[in-house]
């Protein structure tokens, strides 16, 4: 078993830890490399490391500092395979899901290496007599992200492309669960040319993260995780007088209306609900079909869907849905079935108890159905982040949007409706960052900007894209007039363009 590193300063360097957490393959139930749960010195070090490296970086003109940033993603496109597997492996999802990730990472840096574009800011010339004035975004100094598991690979290109090619300098705490995936993009980093210290990255559980947020040199810290931690981070980064974005957890609701088309409304809740084992932020969770005969009929066609989803590891080619991440994962799901049963929902598909063979000490569980849950029930109101799609019917658009608003979380949402009023009256009153209309799963493009409202979001920026340019760039405003234009005697009033 391999012992995993940190990664700063341009070098691998074994931790110093007496503590460790083992990373493990949830397919097979095994531990397959140890994971070193980094001291405060080490963090400082990963911080000192970036600080290092900053000015010179923030320095650089923005044409040289993205010039690597194509080899990167050039580097990514022939490690894809690669980096795919090691998500695979300790993440539990299917390959063609780790690709499609990495794939949505990689519009990220393509994203990136247009940035100098998005710096260029604004000039007028002549303001007052030869006075000009013009604004820019420069960068911050040295930014900290801080990822979950379910996204590995991409969740850190949400963050750090568009931090370094707006010329910060980077430190990155991934989650404990998938480390590999971001090592081996740490690798391809360093290959395609960036400086040392530019990008760092430092493992660890809570004693990292606090060490990162008392940490005076780190001017923003991003986050992505669940609703109690991203809280948690904005209070005290924000306390601390960092700027924070701090992305949390979600409950998705699909509205399916008496005109969709159910076959395409059945197919996206299969993909949005039950697509990497329901491990997404923007899975769809729950159903809400409007009116009894939309919700038989939408029931009566996800059942066996539901019931015959091929349930494997992600090395069987076939697999539609793999393992979720750990035992405590696992554990802490079927409880929740356990709970929606005893609250009385209708358990339509049971995923508890499935065993595969040969992989009796993985962490699967079978895709689980629940019709007529109500919104006082346990199971509508917590994130179960599982296999595990609720079915709760409404009368009206009216009850089933007031259902999406009144939850407290503003991730993602979608309908499907052929009626043009009633999507473009859910697109403007909806109070959730994220909307599909007849498409399940909006994560905006890279060139638009990701973020929810509600406790889905903390912070005043979504990440990546225009907002993530603005999240890691500060405006600065500069007023000037050459002495030729500099009149005699001084000047009193307040203008001060006479
Ligand atoms: P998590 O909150 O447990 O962990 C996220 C990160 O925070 C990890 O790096 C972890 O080491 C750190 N962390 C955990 N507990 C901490 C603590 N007490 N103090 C300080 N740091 C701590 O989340 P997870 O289980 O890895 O990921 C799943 C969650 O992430 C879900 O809630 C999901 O909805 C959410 N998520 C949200 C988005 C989004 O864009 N809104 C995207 C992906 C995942």
């Amino acid at each position: 078993m391999h012992t995993i590193e940190n990664a700063y300063g341009g070098k691998k360097i074994a931790s110093a830890s007496t503590r460790f957490a083992s990373v493990f393959n949830p397919a097979t139930g095994e531990a397959t490399a140890r994971l070193p749960l980094s001291t405060i010195d080490e963090v400082n070090a990963a911080v000192a490391a970036a600080k290092a490296a900053a000015e010179s970086w923030g320095t650089t003109p923005p044409m040289k500092r993205v010039a690597p940033m194509f080899r990167f993603k050039d580097l990514l496109q022939k490690n894809a395979d690669k980096i795919a597997r090691a998500i695979s492996a300790e993440h539990g999802k299917t390959h063609p899901d780790a690709l499609g990730e990495l794939q949505r990472g990689l519009e990220v840096v393509d994203f990136a290496c247009g940035i100098p574009h998005l710096l260029k800011g604004e000039f007028s010339r002549n303001i007052g007599p030869d006075i000009d004035c013009w604004s820019d975004r420069q960068p911050l100094g040295v930014v900290a992200g801080i990822t979950p598991f379910n996204f590995p690979a991409m969740v850190p290109m949400w963050m750090f492309p568009v931090a370094v090619a707006c010329g910060n300098t980077f430190v990155l705490k991934p989650s404990e669960r998938d480390p590999s995936a971001p090592m081996l993009i740490w690798e391809l980093f360093q290959e395609a040319g960036f400086p040392d210290g530019v990008l760092n990255v430092v493992h660890g559980d809570k004693t990292a993260v606090d060490a990162l947020l008392d940490h005076p040199d780190i001017k923003a810290i991003s986050f992505v995780g669940s609703t109690p931690v991203a809280e948690y981070i904005y209070t005290l980064g924000a306390a601390a007088g960092k700027r924070v974005q701090a992305l949390g957890g979600a409950k998705n609701h699909m509205i399916v209306m008496p005109d969709a088309d159910m076959d395409k409304a059945v197919d996206a809740l299969m993909g949005a609900g039950y697509g990497s084992a329901g491990e997404r932020c923007m899975a769809i969770s729950v159903a809400v079909p409007v009116g009894k005969r939309t919700a038989d009929r939408l029931v009566e066609a996800l059942a066996p869907r539901v019931r015959a989803l091929k349930v494997a590891p992600a090395t069987d080619p076939e697999s539609e849905m793999g393992p979720v991440v750990t035992a405590d994962a696992k554990r802490k799901i079927a409880g929740l079935i356990d709970r929606g049963v005893t609250e009385g929902a209708d358990l339509v598909v049971d995923g508890r108890g499935l065993v595969l063979q040969g992989y009796e000490n993985g962490y699967f569980l079978g895709g689980t159905l629940f019709d007529r849950v109500t919104p006082d029930m346990t199971i509508y109101k917590t994130e179960i982040f599982g296999p595990v799609l609720s079915v709760v019917r409404a009368e009206s658009y009216d009850e089933a949007a007031n259902l999406v608003n009144s939850h407290e979380y503003g991730n993602g949402t979608a309908i499907f409706t052929r009626d043009g009023d009633t999507a473009r009256a859910f697109a403007d009153r909806i109070e959730v960052g994220m909307v599909g209309i007849n498409v399940p799963i909006p994560v905006p493009v890279a060139y638009h900007s990701f973020g929810g409202w509600k406790r889905s979001l903390f912070g005043d920026h979504a990440i990546y894209g225009p907002e993530g340019v603005r999240f890691y760039t500060r405006i600065k405003t500069v007023t000037a007039r050459w002495p030729t234009g500099i009149r005699s005697g001084a000047e009193f009033n307040f203008t001060g363009r006479s």
